[in-house]
């Protein structure tokens, strides 16, 4: 008796022609999320096995398979032959010794001498006499056990459908760039554009000295925690402490956000097109802080030249999105207490909406350009 996990996945199977494409990119990441635990996967009728691993890596398994998007479910079973004696003894040891139950088999090997009605009832009978605290209850059962006779001369037993990540397999709809700040909100944007199976890379962007190392380690932190979902990632470092000097000494100090928004903008998308991202993605939600206006993104979608910007969080209350933040375990490390290079030269009466032609004729006083190519100079690369 061997214990396997059982993968079903999710809405790969809708994808058609693609399916075997899909497919071979799950397999990857499930491949990847696995990476130094010893075990094997093997595909079958629409399914994957884990097999072959050590009993004490189970826990270990389930934690990682349940960050891989494009799980829909998974079960922990024990693997036995096509013999009635083991199937019992592998059903004895998945159920309870009391409750409501129920046995449910599934022939998928057709030359399996009992049906599958007959293989439920004599289990099923089976469990009674051992135990006398069992009942059979076809429509309220307490557990289930499940009997899936396969082809190959195995059957799989077991009790519980975990439920997984859902979404498609990351790969699956390019790549993306995500502006990572120590906040609580862009984690969450990328968790959830990740989930529709976009692979992603990172960018953050500090004043140090104004900002301190400790604000860079925690998006260090951050991103690792997000990468469990993405497969790994990168993530881009940049400096704009002169951009924001610059402003300071030439400009209006009310557009500070807004025009420091636009150099983000700006580099993040050469960067993007650098590293081959087909889209930036920002954890604004609309109306959330001053700076989340629609004009405040008019702002800084018109410097955009090429690639669409993705806003996920858009229409989320902030307790939403804290709850996300939860579920995705980035919560507490968005908390602790850190500095955000939007903060310093933090204008008294910040603009809230920008007018664009004012924001240009503020952003005319400054060698865009150079202070770009310079903040480009700054990059560090960072391998997640
Ligand atoms: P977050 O919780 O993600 O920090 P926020 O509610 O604090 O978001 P803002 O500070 O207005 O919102 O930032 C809006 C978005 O702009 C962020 O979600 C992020 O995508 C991007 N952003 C802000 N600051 C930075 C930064 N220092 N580096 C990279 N991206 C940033
Ligand atoms: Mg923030």
């Amino acid at each position: 008796m061997e214990q396997v996990i059982i993968i079903r996945y999710a809405e790969i199977h809708l994808k058609g022609k693609n399916r075997g494409w899909f497919e071979r990119i799950f397999a990857v990441n499930m491949e990847k999320s696995l990476k130094g635990i010893r075990h094997e996967i093997h595909r079958y009728s629409g399914r994957y096995l884990i097999e072959n691993f050590s009993d004490g890596d189970t826990d270990l398994i389930l934690n990682r398979l349940s960050k891989v998007f494009g799980i829909h479910s998974y079960s922990v079973a024990l693997k036995v032959g096509h013999d009635m004696e083991q199937i019992f003894c592998a059903a004895k040891e998945v159920s309870c010794d009391s409750g409501l139950f129920k046995v449910e088999t599934h022939r998928a090997d057709k030359k399996f001498p009992l049906n599958s009605m007959q293989v439920s009832a004599e289990i099923g009978g089976r469990l009674l006499d051992c135990y006398e605290q069992l009942k059979v209850d076809v429509h309220n059962p307490d557990f289930i056990i499940n009997v899936d006779l396969r082809e190959n001369g195995t059957a799989l037993v077991f009790n519980k459908f975990y439920k997984g990540a859902g979404g498609m397999p990351v790969g699956a709809s390019g790549k993306g760039l995500l502006l990572i700040s120590g906040g609580i909100d862009s984690p969450v944007a990328g968790h959830m554009i990740a989930k529709r199976g976009m692979s992603l890379e990172c960018i953050h962007f500090h004043s140090y000295p104004y900002t301190n190392m400790q604000a860079k380690e925690k998006v260090i932190d951050l991103t690792k925690q997000l990468s469990e979902y993405t497969c790994g990632t990168k993530l881009n470092v940049v400096s704009v402490t002169h951009i924001q000097e610059e402003i300071h000494k030439k400009c209006n100090g009310d557009f500070m956000v807004t025009l420091l928004r636009r150099f983000m903008m700006r580099i993040a998308e050469k960067i993007a097109l650098k590293c081959g991202a087909q889209c930036l993605i920002t954890g604004e939600s609309l109306a959330q802080v001053a700076s989340q206006t629609v004009e405040g993104m008019t702002s800084s979608n018109s410097v955009i030249e090429r690639l669409p910007v993705l806003r996920p969080l858009c229409g989320f209350d902030k307790d939403e999105i804290i709850e996300r933040s939860r579920a995705i375990g980035t919560y507490e490390t968005s908390i602790q207490p850190y500095e955000d290079c939007c903060t310093v030269f933090l204008p008294r009466h910040p603009v809230t909406r920008p007018k664009l032609n004012e924001v240009i004729e503020e952003e005319k006083k400054l060698d865009v350009n150079a202070l770009v190519e310079e903040a480009l100079k700054s990059l560090e690369v960072i391998n997640i």
